[in-house]
């Protein structure tokens, strides 16, 4: 692992030295070895144990120089001026075999000049269900950030009791949010904002270089990444739970797992935060308030703009980017292979027909496909005979739409009972239901004989009905 510090770019305002506490007793509870391979964290000669302290705390070698990034952002619809990394800190970026640049960040490893009233750590409960979502999502193929390592402290963090604590180290594209580009232009820093979106330009976005107005063009491009990394979120029934704009990465990456959950059974407006009391996050807003923090983005790069009709243009244009994107995805999973008119309704009578009737979303898909040429009654309804006679006239051999529709419909995803499980396991000091989580989020779409029981939705007395935040 070759360690850089491109941030060092970025207006020093955005970013403070600070030293990461090093742990008690620090234990490795979970590595991604494809992802360290990947990383060349081999490079830096150290072993499991040395692992363990480094990617907990400390202390760290020499290349390492960490910082804690400020930002600011709208949490639920409000502006907050300071928020900041309260309990994470950039220890460098890793550069991958193909030349990739990814921020490397402890999270839960003390104390940083953006902690307000926090601890600046993490119990075991938020790393273990970042680490196995944050995994499945890209295993599932979603843009997302990744989970290096979780390593156990030691210590006792204490919430509503004495918890064990852990670090989690997060793999980004970058770390930057809308919420950055809010915290400069809250304090009218022109020139920095100026700095900030040549950075993003230039580390994400380098073709919106030789663009006529560039500003325009990284806004269309962040915009056009939102459209489809909610469209794929809301594909898989996957719901954020805080997109606050500090919360909307830049690399259109989804960022930060706390509340967040899978969905069992269909529910447009199923909300499972705890704080989320008005439902501001509820699944089937996402789209809306995607659009709505692009528009805050907008706001902050009109300060270094003067062609606000573009940028209104690019706004206006979202609806339909995100609907043609969920359109493809949707169509995809319902094994629509070609394009016809009447596929939305089709799709949306779908949905209607697994809400009216409280169905599991995923598992649905995959009973679908044992659909395709059943001769006996229909398990869905007047859907089934619509949806068969709509494959049906693409002419494909059953077979091979099976094999289509399979390979976008998992099997299995981080259902919240099992995330909890998996979680109280680790307290007990018991990693089998993680790991065994983790082998088959690893591989969502083929089946797993031996774990098939954690594909299956929960029963009535194992239903998870609210998450928390991450901290
Ligand atoms: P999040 O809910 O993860 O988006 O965090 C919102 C803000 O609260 C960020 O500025 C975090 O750094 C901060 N924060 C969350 N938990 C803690 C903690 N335990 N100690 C200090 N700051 C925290
Ligand atoms: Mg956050």
């Amino acid at each position: 692992m070759r360690i850089e510090h491109d941030y060092r770019r970025l207006p020093e305002v955005l970013h403070t030295a600070v030293t990461p506490d090093a742990a008690d007793a620090p234990e490795l509870l979970a590595w991604n070895e494809p992802l360290a391979e990947a990383l060349r964290v081999s490079e830096l000669g150290i072993d499991r144990r040395r692992c363990a302290e480094v990617f907990s705390g400390g202390p760290l070698p020499d290349e390492f120089d960490p910082v804690a990034f400020a930002y600011a952002g709208h949490q639920f619809g409000m502006f907050v001026p300071v928020l900041g990394d309260g309990r994470a800190a950039l220890l460098g970026e890793a550069v991958d075999e193909s030349g990739r640049r990814f921020d490397i960040q402890l999270k839960g490893s003390g104390r940083t000049p953006y902690s307000r009233g926090g601890d600046g750590r993490s119990w075991l409960g938020p790393v273990i269900r970042e680490y196995l979502v944050s995994e499945a999502m890209h295993r599932l193929g979603v843009p997302t950030t990744r989970a290096l390592a979780a390593v156990a402290t030691g210590e006792r963090v204490y919430r509503d009791g004495a918890w064990p604590g852990a670090v989690f180290t997060r793999v980004a594209a970058s770390h930057l949010r809308v919420g950055t580009f809010q915290f400069l232009a809250a304090r009218g820093l022109e020139a920095d904002l100026v700095a900030l979106a040549d950075y993003c330009i230039d580390r994400h976005y380098p073709d919106a270089a030789g663009a006529d107005d560039r500003y325009v063009a990284l806004f269309r491009a962040v915009a056009e990444r939102q459209a489809g990394l909610v469209a794929h979120w809301m594909s898989l029934g996957f719901i954020h739970g805080v997109m606050n704009t500090d919360n909307t990465s830049i690399a259109g990456e989804t960022i930060d797992y706390g509340p967040c959950a899978f969905m069992d059974e269909y529910r447009h407006d199923k909300v499972f935060s705890s704080i989320d009391h008005q439902g501001r996050y509820a699944f089937g807003n996402q789209p809306a308030i995607a659009q709505w923090n692009l528009a805050r983005l907008a706001e902050c790069l009109l300060m270094i703009s003067d062609t606000r009709d573009a940028f209104e243009t690019v706004l206006s244009e979202f609806p339909d980017r995100y609907e043609a994107a969920y359109l493809e995805r949707m169509r995809a999973k319902l094994g629509l292979l070609d394009s016809c008119a009447g596929d939305d309704r089709l799709i949306a009578d779908w949905l209607v027909y697994l809400e009216e009737h409280g169905l599991d979303y995923t598992l649905s898909f995959r009973e679908l496909v044992s659909r395709i040429d059943a001769a006996d009654t229909a398990v869905f309804g007047d859907f089934e005979a619509r949806w068969r006679r709509r494959v049906g006239d693409q002419g494909r051999d059953a077979n091979e739409l099976a094999a289509a529709m399979n390979a976008v419909n998992p099997l299995f995803i981080p259902r919240n009972h099992r995330v909890e499980e998996a979680i109280q396991g680790a307290v007990d000091g018991e990693l089998t239901v993680f790991e065994n989580l983790r082998s088959v989020l690893d591989e969502p779409f083929v089946e797993h004989p031996a774990l098939a029981e954690l594909a299956n939705a929960p029963e009535p007395q194992e239903r998870v009905l609210q998450t928390f935040c991450g901290t």
